[in-house]
């Protein structure tokens, strides 16, 4: 394979003294076919702030380029990456020319990532046609948007036609990420998996990459960083930009891919750069585990953090969506986070019901000396609920303080669950 240097490159209609777009592995090419996308899933990323209810982030609007000029751009590079070239979006297929360009690119590793909801028949015939296959392919489900039954026989067909040769299938996985949860979408998961399971589909679990560095993807603030790219994304008009949010926000340019003679070098791989635009970096960018950055303050080199809390968006959750995700928590045995979740959403409200929703989940998760506080706390700021003293009351039983707890209880003001 040519590689990058200070050689002449020549090809097709190319001709340029130093190839701009690096090429070894783990720079990764990406071709945003479009920005479009046919579904619009809650959990999305590819928004300004990853909340339940916030739509999809509307990027720049961008010219689609048509099929004929992705091809001829692409064909015409005298030089291929080493990590297979990336068609996506949005949703790539809802390109008007996605299959003429998938069967038209030459000497690509082609890899497709896609939601499943196309013509796969008529795509694998053209691409039969043509002669060629997708090398890889990653497809996810979204409870949301299809049937489990559908996508798993979508996911079948794909693996009959043999028209990629390593696809992946798999779904975001949200255990950690409650509120983006319904009791529907986790049964159509599982009804999924199941189904997968008998038609022997191995389905893989996505990391929900939702937050910045182990903090909230808030985009309050921008500081100046040293960033190390690993990517080359070509927007739905052919821009080059370095990182998706720069895609997203067209800026910083580094040229167009149908004049590549004319396109700024990107920088090589592990090369710092500075950025002022840190801290409003896409997640799904900088968690992609191959970047990196360095603070020009301290030279300390850091990554994103694989562990990030899943707290990370609870300041800008509504109580209400505190409380569901608190609880829903706590039905799937997952005492602490629910306990977690629904302090949160008391810290918003100090609604006295929520006390006692937050002291049965820590009596849940052993943490009985605190679920005492909170149920007695409930009771005395007012809660009438009689749940609440049958808690109360058990719990006491329990932790041998019942005398104790009758006294409070006498003590209650009148109207209070006596
Ligand atoms: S299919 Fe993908 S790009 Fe489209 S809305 Fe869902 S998560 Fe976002
Ligand atoms: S916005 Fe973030 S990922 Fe993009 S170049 Fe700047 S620091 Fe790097």
């Amino acid at each position: 394979m040519e590689r990058a240097g200070e050689e002449k490159f020549e090809a097709g209609s190319v001709a340029v003294k130093s190839f701009p777009l690096p090429l070894e592995e783990p720079h990764v090419w990406v071709c945003i076919l479009t920005a479009r996308c046919n579904m619009a899933c809650t959990y999305c990323i590819q928004k300004g702030m990853v909340l339940p209810g916030v739509p999809r982030r509307p990027w720049k609007r961008y010219d689609e380029m048509p099929g004929k000029e992705w091809v001829r751009a692409l064909n015409d590079l005298p030089a291929r990456p080493e990590h297979p070239l990336i068609l996506t979006g949005g949703e790539p297929t809802l390109h008007r020319d996605f299959l003429e360009i998938a069967a038209g690119l030459e000497g690509y590793r082609l890899d497709l990532t896609s939601n499943l909801a196309f013509d796969i028949a008529a795509a694998a015939r053209t691409m039969e046609k043509a002669g060629k296959r997708f090398y890889s392919s990653f497809h996810t489900y979204s409870p949301e948007h299809m049937s489990p039954e559908e996508f798993i026989d979508r996911a079948q067909l794909l693996l009959e036609t043999g028209m990629v040769e390593h696809p992946v299938f798999s779904f975001v996985d949200l255990e950690y990420f409650p509120q983006f949860r319904t009791d529907e979408t986790n049964a159509l998961l599982s009804r999924m998996l199941h189904a997968a399971l008998d038609k022997g589909i191995p389905i893989r679990r996505n990391e929900f990459r939702a937050n910045h560095l182990g903090s909230p993807f808030s985009r309050e603030s921008k500081k100046t960083m040293e960033c190390s790219s690993a990517w080359v994304n070509i927007a739905p008009d052919g821009e080059i930009y370095n990182c998706q949010f720069h895609l997203t926000q067209a800026r910083h340019s580094f040229g167009n891919i149908k004049r590549i003679g004319e396109v700024r070098p990107l920088p090589p791989l592990g090369v710092f750069f500075t950025c002022h635009d840190f801290g409003w970096c896409d997640p799904c960018h900088e968690n992609s585990g191959a970047g990196m950055f360095r603070d020009p303050a301290t030279g300390k080199i850091f990554r994103r953090d694989p562990e990030a809390s899943f707290m990370a968006y609870t300041r800008w959750l509504t109580p209400e969506e505190l409380a569901g995700a608190g609880r829903r928590f706590v039905k799937e045995g997952k005492a602490l986070e629910g306990a977690a979740f629904l302090s949160a959403a008391w810290e918003k409200t100090r609604d006295p019901a929520l006390l006692n929703d937050l002291g049965v989940a820590l009596w849940n998760a052993g943490r009985e000396k605190d679920a005492y506080e909170c149920l007695a706390l409930s009771l005395q700021q007012g809660n009438p609920d009689p749940v609440c003293k049958k808690n109360f009351l058990a719990l006491a039983r329990e932790t041998g303080r019942r005398a104790e707890a009758r006294l409070l209880l006498e003590a209650l003001p009148a109207g209070a669950a006596r």
